[in-house]
């Protein structure tokens, strides 16, 4: 089978999508420069410096992306990377107030908007999936970075959480994937990828993290049952667990700037991490490169989670401390 190589700006070439999906690896290139002219099947190998370095990795691929909410949430930061690879991508928006935001975000990254998603409510969910089979027929991904709790129950003790703010944090945070995946699933004919957002408050006590950490749990709980029903489909279901960024979310959780310092200053690489962080480990998460990848909850957290006790060099904090800090 003859393959073109269409050509990218900077000196790598951008593969089209189906020579990924047929022959899994790029076709070969010489010292990073490309070639000119076309390939057959045989002569394509591995390559695989060349496909980290090269750009469009989700060259083809069609991408909903539901949570952008300003320019610090994690989902821009995944827009961003996977628009950076070639992904075409629709983006949706929770209410007016946001919409005025995400609208000109998806400009800059010539992406569309599939509309209004209250997660609360299933005919919005349906609403935006009918758009998307209008409008594109399938999907090759979805990325789910929603979650909501009573701010004043994401502070103090997690005994004190009430049963309504259970429900709606559950419903949202948690059964609003699954409500997804029933509907991308009809949208993947070919297999996907889906992809959540978690925190490490689901495997560990953190300070005011409270029901959202009990929410989290159950999240990647559901990532593991999802991907074992959808897999025979080839649709592939991870979650990246991220470390603390400040985002709007993120300001609900009480001390947050305490929970950012504590991870900085003991965190392996002693550093916070960022939404291109996430944005970049997405991209691997939404394309081919982790085709054998399933059920996975990657940590990008700058390997705080496998801290077991403050690090001897880290100083000493306290709250007092880091709000002091972050004053700065
Ligand atoms: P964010 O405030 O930028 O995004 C949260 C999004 O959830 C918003 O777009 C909001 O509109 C949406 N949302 C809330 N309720 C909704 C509903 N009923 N229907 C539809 N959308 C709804 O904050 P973020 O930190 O980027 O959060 C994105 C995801 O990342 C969340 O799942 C969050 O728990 C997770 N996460 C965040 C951090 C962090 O430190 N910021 C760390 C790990 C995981």
């Amino acid at each position: 089978m003859k393959a073109s190589i269409p050509y990218a700006i900077g000196g790598f070439p951008l593969f089209e999508h189906d020579v990924f999906s047929e022959n899994r690896f790029p076709l070969r290139v010489k010292s990073g420069l490309a070639f000119s002219g076309s390939c057959t099947k045989a002569e394509s190998r591995p390559v695989r410096r060349v496909m980290a370095e090269a750009p469009g990795l989700l060259r083809g691929k069609r991408g909903l992306i539901l949570g952008v909410a300003n320019s610090r949430s994690l989902a821009w930061g995944i827009a961003k990377a996977c628009r950076a690879q070639g992904a075409d991508l629709a983006f949706t928006y929770q209410g007016e107030p946001i919409k005025k935001r995400v609208e000109p975000l998806a400009a800059q990254l010539g992406a569309r908007v599939f509309g209004h998603c209250d997660v609360a409510d299933p005919a919005t969910i349906d609403a935006v999936f009918e758009t998307a089979r209008e409008l594109w027929g399938s999907l090759d991904f979805v990325v789910h970075a929603i979650a909501y709790s009573d701010k004043d129950q994401l502070d103090g003790r997690y005994v004190d959480t009430t049963p309504d703010n259970f429900n709606k944090t559950l419903l949202v945070s948690c059964y609003s994937f699954t409500a997804v995946a029933q509907r991308a699933e009809k949208m993947m004919p070919r297999g996907g990828s889906m992809l959540t957002l978690t925190y490490y408050g689901s495997e560990k006590w953190i300070p005011h993290y409270n029901v959202m950490g009990i929410a989290k749990a159950a999240l990647e709980a559901s990532v593991r049952y999802l991907a074992a029903d959808l897999g025979t489909k080839n649709i592939r279901v991870n979650a990246i667990s991220s470390g603390p960024i400040k985002t709007l979310a993120a300001a609900g959780v009480g001390d947050f700037r305490y929970i950012l310092k504590w991870n900085e200053q003991n965190s392996p690489l002693r550093r916070n991490v960022s939404v291109e962080d996430v944005g970049e480990a997405a991209v691997f998460l939404l394309s081919d490169m982790s085709r054998s990848v399933t059920a996975e909850i990657l940590h990008v957290d700058a390997g705080y989670n496998i801290i077991g006790m403050k690090h001897p060099e880290a100083p000493d904090i306290d709250i007092t401390i880091a709000k002091e800090i972050a004053k700065e």
